[in-house]
């Protein structure tokens, strides 16, 4: 008899071979083959007829027969057309395919097939044609109604099975699959409290939906079927971050500082202005973590300029004044001097006696030595470096709190290496990165969330402006009026690779033209990833106390520089960022009182619809978590965060949980409910997991946080 756990090669349809090839893919079991979900679905309900087709209609699935078709080599070398006059019993239409000349093979006249898409125009305007429509073989008689007559689910190519043979041989596996031969991972009373269908129902349903589901609740993943698969994948991967937090929790016990009210005033006294309410929540958040003998896991996240390294200082005085040693880690040498340099401001400014190191690469040996031996000693109580603080050889007496600033930069594994060096340390990880709260939940599912919400008071909003060519002079006027008032500009050119040396030419060489040709008055500098520590930083001193008024830059300033001064950016080839990336990049101007501007500079031709959309919401708004929303959106999470950093492109429901904050909540929340109902909770929750195999093991573990 069938179960979740059978090996693929017992199904009807599949070999040893097959079998092979799809264990080789990680998909082994009965279980991990329903788990391959369709990645869209086509409404074969009812085919459209040709005749019917009007340019720009909706995406229609015809049931053809091939007439005539022919691969046509154009004089491009390697670019084939492919052409396939196609014929319903209503009519007939040309169907193109470009540089897939195998589609000969496939497509011989006679061949009955379904192609889904779009009609449109010609390239004349005459006559109607399917360009790159999805097509699907219909040889054989279709006698059990699998492929036509209903909704059918299209699958990503799994190895050597198609999307139809995949779809037979699940639906064929459907069929047969006795009642409970599938365990419930969730306890079925919780899903009976959100409405959800059990597991096996669910993944039917999502397979071959029912015949009066609305394909666009399919297609944005949100029918009751792929919802409860969504609960289950959020809530296993909740039980499991839960679990290992509860255990960690009993297990290790922190510091726990005194925070009492004469150090919250005399800390206070040091800003030179008053926090926003956010600022003051977050700190209060904070400062539980801090009293309570639990080590802190705390993610701070706030938009650039919402003030989250003060809020960070706060929190390392505090662990100063009880006799421990902080660190802040930041992801570049820039970064952390300019933090240096600003923190070191900032005490002194109201003769604060603290004694701060800075422990960067670039450092002389003699310096380095010195700040080493600070940090043995406990000298040193506050240490802001960058990956430098976690080699072996760094040693602190008494870490006691550990600050890491932009996390995404930073590896897991770094992380716990630096956490290692103290007691238990606390650990805050801040990040400008806007993400979306279901997706911090999803991903830092064992990190507590706070987020500084608003911005500090007096901040002018920044024009955001979409400029062409033809529009360079008037940008550049802009910038020599900017800086006459004794302000200060970036120009940022993009740098596919920080390694690739073609870029870095360009790069210099644009400088040069600015500097000499277009403002010979003016005092250019360009600062680059590839400049070596003291380098860089003297460029950038050099812009903070405005010997430089006019900054080339590639994207090294994208995080964290601190520049009030500077009220322009000009982004050249603008359409080549990501949508995050440019909100990071204009969040450099604006910092200061004074109207700030941000210039899109974009060539005339070759624009994407994607990159046109980008310039668009750049243009529409300043919000960081809208632009992460639509920049998840249109790049997806995989690009947007780098996927091995977080395993996100396991979670298979990901966009919809990105949508769905509400069932992400309820996942969480009953998870977290389970694990903390007492030991026959935890015991539950244990077996749940425990039970777990494959597949979702790999999918659990990959999202491991700190
Ligand atoms: P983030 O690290 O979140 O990007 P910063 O902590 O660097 O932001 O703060 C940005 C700027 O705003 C700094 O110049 C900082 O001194 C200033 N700032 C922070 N908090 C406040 C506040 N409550 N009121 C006024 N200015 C503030
Ligand atoms: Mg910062």
């Amino acid at each position: 008899m069938l179960k979740a756990d059978s090996p693929l090669r017992y199904l009807q349809g599949v070999g040893p071979r097959r079998a092979a090839s799809l264990a080789a893919l990680g998909v082994e079991t009965v279980e991990d083959l329903l788990y391959a979900l369709p990645f869209r679905y086509e409404d074969r309900r009812a085919f459209g007829r040709i005749g019917a087709l009007r340019p720009g209609g909706a995406e229609v699935a015809l049931a053809v027969r091939v007439e005539r078709s022919r691969l046509i080599r154009t004089r491009r070398p390697g670019f084939t057309i492919f052409e396939a006059w196609l014929r319903d019993e209503s009519g007939t239409i040309r169907a193109v395919w470009y540089n897939q000349p195998f589609l000969q093979r496939v497509f011989p006249a006679g061949r009955r097939a379904v192609v889904f898409g779009r009609a449109s125009l010609d390239r004349h305007g005459r006559e109607l044609v399917l360009e790159n429509p999805d097509h699907e073989i219909l040889d054989e008689a279709d006698a059990e109604g699998i492929h036509t007559g209903r909704i059918v689910p299209v699958y990503r190519k799994l190895g050597e099975l198609s999307s139809r043979m995949q779809r037979t041989l699940i639906f064929r596996l459907l069929e047969s699959l006795p009642a409970g031969a599938l365990p419930e991972p969730v306890p079925r009373e919780i899903g009976s409290r959100h409405g959800l269908l059990p597991r096996l129902e669910a993944l039917r349903q999502t397979h071959f939906p029912p015949p009066d589901s609305e394909p666009d609740d399919l297609a944005a993943r949100r029918s009751l079927a792929q919802r409860s698969l969504a609960f289950e994948e959020i809530f296993l991967l909740q039980l499991g971050l839960a679990v290992r937090r509860f255990g960690f929790r009993e297990e290790e016990r922190g510091i726990s500082y005194a925070v009492p009210d004469a150090l919250r005033t005399r800390l206070a006294r040091l800003l030179p202005f008053r926090l926003t309410a956010a600022q003051k929540r977050v700190l209060r958040e904070i400062r539980a973590d801090l009293e309570s003998p639990h080590p802190m896991r705390r993610l701070l996240q706030g938009d650039v300029g919402s003030g989250k390294t003060i809020v960070a200082l706060l929190a390392m005085l505090v662990a100063v004044e009880n006799g421990y040693q902080a660190a802040l880690m930041a992801p570049t040498e820039i970064l952390a001097e300019q933090h240096f340099r600003s923190l070191s401001r900032l005490l002194e400014q109201k003769g604060a006696d603290y004694r701060l190191v800075l422990l960067a690469g670039s450092l002389r040996s003699a310096r380095r030595r010195e700040a080493l031996a600070e940090m043995e000693s406990g000298a040193a109580q506050i240490v802001v470096g960058t990956h430098a603080l976690f080699e072996p050889k760094v040693r602190f007496r008494r870490l006691g709190l550990v600050v890491v600033d932009e996390q995404h930069r930073f590896g897991v594994l770094q992380r716990a290496a630096l956490a290692g060096k103290g007691v238990r340390p606390d650990v805050l990880v801040m990040t400008a990165t806007p993400i979306p709260r279901s997706l911090a939940l999803t991903v830092y599912g064992d990190l507590d969330l706070s987020v500084i919400d608003e911005l500090p008071p007096g901040r002018t909003p920044i024009r955001t402006l979409v400029r062409g060519e033809a529009e360079r002079e008037r940008v550049y006027e802009g910038v020599r009026i900017a800086v006459s008032q004794g302000q200060q500009a970036y120009v940022v050119v993009p740098l596919v690779e920080e390694t690739e040396k073609t870029d870095l030419k360009a790069a210099t060489a644009f400088a040069k033209r600015l500097g000499e040709q277009v403002f010979p008055d003016l005092r250019v500098g360009l600062v680059h990833g590839r400049l070596k520590g003291e380098g860089k930083e003297e460029v950038m001193r050099a812009f903070v106390e405005k010997r430089i008024q006019v900054l080339v830059a590639t994207t090294v300033i994208e995080v964290g520089v601190d520049v009030p001064n500077a009220t322009v950016m000009v982004v050249e080839h603008a359409e080549r960022f990501g949508l995050s990336q440019l909100h990071q990049l204009r969040g450099r101007v604006g910092r200061g009182s004074a109207r700030s501007y941000c210039v899109l500079m974009v060539a005339e031709d070759g624009i994407g619809r994607d990159a046109r959309e980008r310039l668009r919401i750049m243009e529409e708004t300043s919000d960081g978590f809208r632009i992460a929303e639509k920049d998840l959106e249109l790049r997806g999470p995989g690009v947007v965060f780098g996927t091995q950093q977080h395993g996100l492109s396991d979670l298979q429901f990901l966009s919809l949980v990105l949508r769905d904050s509400a069932l992400l909540e309820s996942a969480r929340t009953e998870a977290h409910a389970l694990v903390n109902r007492g030991a026959e909770g935890r015991a539950l929750a244990q077996a749940v997991l425990g039970s777990l195999r494959g597949a979702w093991k790999r999918r659990l573990g990959l999202a491991e946080v700190g």
